[in-house]
């Protein structure tokens, strides 16, 4: 089995702060590949990656938050059909449901009507391309799922979960700590060849090692506080940032807690050398860091593995 991870985009947002894309992963399974977030640029970066819409398979969102899904309906527009070499058979896109701890968190939207709004916005193009391009019809071939998640404060809060599987991977979900969105989740994905963890944006918390555990790579998201505390920004702003996403310190007491094989830090916020975030979390894992930039691939290959 050959699977690789590709880091298509690394940079947090919304804001542009540099030349890394939005963040989002691929999980390339025997030519088959699984997104993990949609982040701006997704989609040339996926293409520039070689990968194309028919191998498509699903995608899995970690949470609401417009810089992990902003380019989701661009992802689905730009690989859907023959002509792009785009999917024509069935996808899956898995993610949040609606916010029930919202005050009018009914009227906001989940996963599923996140796509069923975009591909209504686009109803139009979309008409046109079916009947003029002999398209298939792209509203059935999106499944949108929804994620039934557990309930806050229960005990299987603290528990990973199921949420997909087929022939090549399993994927796992936990809920983890990013206020005030919930939910929030981290995936896992199992494969022949090895495991692969994506926290989303998350808290340094404890749900992170329980789902991360004894994984071949963690790919974990990190903020450098100091960057926010010399721009002036509001407290709110400031404060979000510090419960709600994690040093890279953080990061690397989660990946030794773990025990997982390699570290790659991605959706990074705010700006600092490579060596700044790479030192930092080496000094609480001692295993192989990566600050991973966008494109760049890992062979997953249990127990060896190395940067492709
Ligand atoms: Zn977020």
């Amino acid at each position: 089995m050959s699977v690789e991870l590709i880091t298509l985009g690394t940079a947090a947002g919304p804001a542009i702060r540099g030349p890394e894309g939005g963040i989002s992963s691929a999980l390339v399974v025997d030519g088959a590949f699984y997104m993990v977030d949609f982040g701006l640029g997704c989609s040339r970066a996926v293409n520039e990656a070689g990968l194309r819409g028919k191998d498509f398979v699903a995608g899995f969102v970690t949470h609401l938050h417009s810089d992990h899904v902003v380019e989701l309906p661009g992802f689905l527009l730009w690989n859907w059909g023959h002509p792009v070499e785009g999917f024509t058979r069935p996808v899956s896109i898995i993610g949040p449901g609606k916010d029930g701890t919202r005050p009018g968190g009914g009227g906001l939207s989940g996963t599923t009507e996140l796509v069923s709004h975009s591909l209504k916005a686009f109803s139009y193009d979309i008409d046109i391309r079916v009947h003029d391009e002999a398209r298939p019809d792209l509203a059935s071939l999106v499944g949108a799922v929804d994620l039934e998640c557990p309930a806050d404060g229960s005990p299987d809060a603290a528990r990973p979960f199921d949420v997909y599987e087929d022939d090549r991977v399993k994927v796992t979900a936990i809920l983890v700590e990013h206020p005030p969105v919930r939910p929030a989740l981290a995936f896992r994905f199992e494969t022949d060849a090895g495991s692969v963890v994506f926290s989303g944006d998350t808290a340094e918390c404890p749900a992170m090692v329980t789902l991360a555990k004894g994984a071949d790579v963690l790919v974990h998201e990190a903020v450098n506080l100091d960057f926010y505390a010399g721009k002036g920004f509001a407290p709110e702003f400031l404060n979000h940032q510090r419960i709600a996403h994690t040093s890279p310190e953080g990061a690397g007491r989660i990946a030794a807690e773990a025990g997982v094989g390699r570290l790659v830090l991605s959706h990074l916020a705010g700006r600092a050398e490579p060596t700044w975030w790479h030192d930092r979390a080496s000094s609480t894992f001692s295993g192989p860091v990566d600050v991973a930039v966008s494109g760049q691939r890992f062979r997953i290959d249990s127990p060896v593995l190395s940067p492709a």
